[in-house]
């Protein structure tokens, strides 16, 4: 995205929230070059994505969602917003890659830990102990292994 201020093509999103009751994103970005910031909106631009949920149940996709669940997997862990909006998109490029209209909320739960796992191991062992759902201290060992090797 280019710097309004400057035309520099070297832009950088500081922060990312849902605007609008979640219809889109707005974006704070700021200028490499000049350091100025501007904001951006995103917003979908085809059908709604629905997220299948384990009940069955449905929902519009909805990119907070993913957001927050990193957010506090991430709590007081040395990692970045930017390496987090950085995740969130990527899992969002994949999710919408598909091209299908509607994906299980396991799937994208997947995508998340796959991508947190090289990002911070603890961050990750947190998200999948959410995410799995452990029962007990042994699955959640077992998880940890999994990281540790
Ligand atoms: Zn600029």
């Amino acid at each position: 995205m280019k710097c309004p201020f400057c035309n520099h093509e070297n832009t950088r999103v500081i922060d990312s929230r849902p605007a609008d009751e979640n219809n889109s994103i707005r974006r704070r970005r700021v200028c490499d070059e000049c350091a100025k910031r501007f904001t951006t909106y995103e917003k979908i631009e085809t059908i709604p994505l629905i997220v299948i949920k384990k009940d069955d149940n449905r929902e519009t996709y909805d990119r907070s969602k993913i957001e927050a669940g990193i957010l506090r997997a991430c709590h007081k862990r040395p990692v970045s917003a930017d390496s987090i909006n950085l995740l969130v998109d990527s899992v969002e490029t994949e999710i919408f890659n598909r091209e299908e209209k509607e994906v299980q909320s396991r799937v994208i739960g997947e995508m998340v830990m796959n991508k947190l796992k090289d990002l911070d191991a603890v961050a990750y062992v947190r998200f999948a102990s959410v995410y799995r759902e452990f029962k007990d201290i042994n699955t959640f060992m077992d998880e940890l292994k999994k990281v540790l090797e």
